[in-house]
């Protein structure tokens, strides 16, 4: 076996956290604002080791996201705002659709309260103040008489009191306790692409922020589209703003990075209408450009090693991006395992510490479950004037439905 990193043999005290995702490192706070000690561990070198970058809409988990930051890291959240220089207000908390046939608006979905983010910068105000180890990168879980040994891929390993898998959509955690065969991400054949656009020019950074201020979509072709702004350097002069453009289709798997990503939208994509197109084909040179698959796992449960390893977010729930719900189902996940071990310590040897761990699963599994099909219905019913009516987007806009 390897060298151990732990510094007592098992650390009582440390809840070991695997990902240092939006997930992990919300866990890492919820933790330690509650008096526990917790540990990031990650198999990437560094923060900014990844730089890929989206937005994310914090709406229905908001208050809870507040509740599990210490103040001054909550002081720090608008540092994560796409544009924290907007007036918020009923038209700017709301995600317009437009039709991609008349261009008129299809429906309006009410966000209030809701905030977007990018996920680059927020990740950069959770990690400040947590303990993240980098190049760690979990390779096997086993159970111990007081805890769960972690196994890293360098050889090294770690023992814990609790784990908590925070590892993303392709969870080597999942994998560990589900079993590889149960583990399985499944393809959806939904394609998204994702474009992160400097134009340098003020009209056409307007023509997108005339849309929305904050982002607004597409839909009623065989593409769903959207576009809204990602940074904002100068809020006097829109040339200095960073946009993005989004699309989604139904086709061939491919996985294809900047110019060659860019190419084949434009040439194997049915095109989308007005500004959003015009956003995509203005793309400069040099930009962000992605192309993946959506992939989803719809949650079974897994070994949770006697209540001592669980898992969170994406790693429980990988789920497709409509609706953006799969960050709201994150916090919620948190904010239930910080809840269930504070339940655990303060109560004692009155509470059956099993129970209070196999019900936190229980409750990922269920709820995880509803949201990712969900999510593949909401995809289903996207790309037709027919069905997008009958999306949950329009009937229950936003809000909470898992
Ligand atoms: C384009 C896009 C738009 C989205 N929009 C929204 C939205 O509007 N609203 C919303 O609610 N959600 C949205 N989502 C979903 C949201 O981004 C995710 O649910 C959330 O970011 C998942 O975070 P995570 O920490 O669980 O996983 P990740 O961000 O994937 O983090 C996992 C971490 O684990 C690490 N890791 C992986 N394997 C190992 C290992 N073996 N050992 C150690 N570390 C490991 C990785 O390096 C990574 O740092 C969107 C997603 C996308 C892609």
């Amino acid at each position: 076996m390897g060298r151990n990193m732990s510094t007592g043999s098992p650390d009582s005290a440390t809840i070991a956290i695997i990902g240092s995702g939006l997930t992990g490192l919300l866990a890492a706070h919820g933790l330690e604002k509650n008096g526990f000690k917790a540990i990031v561990f990650d198999k990437e070198p560094g923060l900014e080791a990844r730089d890929r970058d989206w937005t994310i809409l914090v709406h229905w988990a908001l208050p809870k996201l507040s509740e599990l930051l210490p103040e001054d890291i909550l002081a720090d959240f608008p540092q994560a705002f796409c544009n924290p220089h907007l007036e918020f207000n009923e038209e700017v908390e709301s995600l317009p659709c437009y039709n991609a046939l008349t261009g008129e608006l299809l429906f309006r979905s009410a966000t209030p309260g809701a905030r977007r983010v990018s996920r680059q910068a927020l990740r950069r105000v959770l990690a400040r103040n947590v303990d993240i180890r980098w190049r760690k990168a979990v390779s096997r879980l086993s159970k111990t008489e007081g805890g769960v040994l972690l196994e890293f891929e360098d050889g090294e390993t770690f023992e814990a009191c609790r784990v908590l898998g925070a590892d993303g959509a392709s969870s080597k955690a999942r994998e560990l306790l589900a079993g590889a065969e149960r583990a399985r991400l499944e393809r959806s054949g939904f394609l998204f692409s994702t474009g992160i656009t400097r134009y340098g020019d003020g009209d056409k950074t307007n023509a997108i922020v005339k849309l929305h201020p904050v982002a607004a979509l597409m839909m009623g072709t065989s593409s769903v589209g959207g576009v809204g702004t990602i940074a904002v350097d100068d809020p006097r002069d829109k040339s200095t703003w960073t946009t993005f453009w989004v699309k989604i289709w139904c086709g061939e798997s491919v996985h294809l990075r900047d110019r060659a990503a860019l190419d084949y939208i434009k040439s194997k994509t049915g095109a989308l209408s007005g500004v959003f197109q015009s956003a995509i084909d203005w793309t400069p040179e040099g930009s962000r450009v992605f192309i993946d698959e959506m992939k989803y796992w719809v949650p079974v449960p897994w070994d949770n090693l006697s209540g001592r390893a669980t898992l969170a977010g994406d790693a429980a729930h990988p789920m497709l991006i409509y609706r953006g719900q799969g960050f709201q189902h994150c916090i919620t996940d948190v904010c239930n395992y910080v809840d269930g071990l504070v339940k655990l310590r303060d109560a004692g040897a009155t509470v059956d510490a099993d129970k209070v761990m196999q019900d936190y699963d229980d409750e990922v599994v269920e709820r995880g479950a509803k949201a990712v099909r969900q999510s593949l219905l909401e995809a289903e019913k996207s790309f037709d004037l027919e069905t997008i009516q009958k999306m949950l987007m329009v009937t229950q806009g936003h809000g909470r439905s898992a």
